[in-house]
């Protein structure tokens, strides 16, 4: 199965959209844009919203990597 934004293979849980099967990553991004749009935010509000999500994401990730490499 592979992502209908990115191409790239779903490793993961795919996340469903009505029209779309995506990656959690780009799902997550897909939220951050919803989210923002819901919050009452333009367009540009609502990319640098789900540009905020993804990075978090990224963020936790690398912490979660540190924590593995340090306990090894
Ligand atoms: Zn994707």
């Amino acid at each position: 199965m592979r992502c209908d934004q990115c191409d790239k293979k779903i490793t993961g849980p795919p996340v469903k959209t009505a029209t779309r099967t995506l990656c959690a990553r780009c799902g997550d991004t897909l939220d951050g844009l919803t989210a923002g749009v819901l919050a009452g935010g333009d367009v540009g509000g609502a990319i640098a919203t789900a540009g905020w999500y993804t990075s978090l994401r990224e963020r936790r990730r690398e912490a979660q990597e540190k924590k593995r490499r340090s306990g090894s």
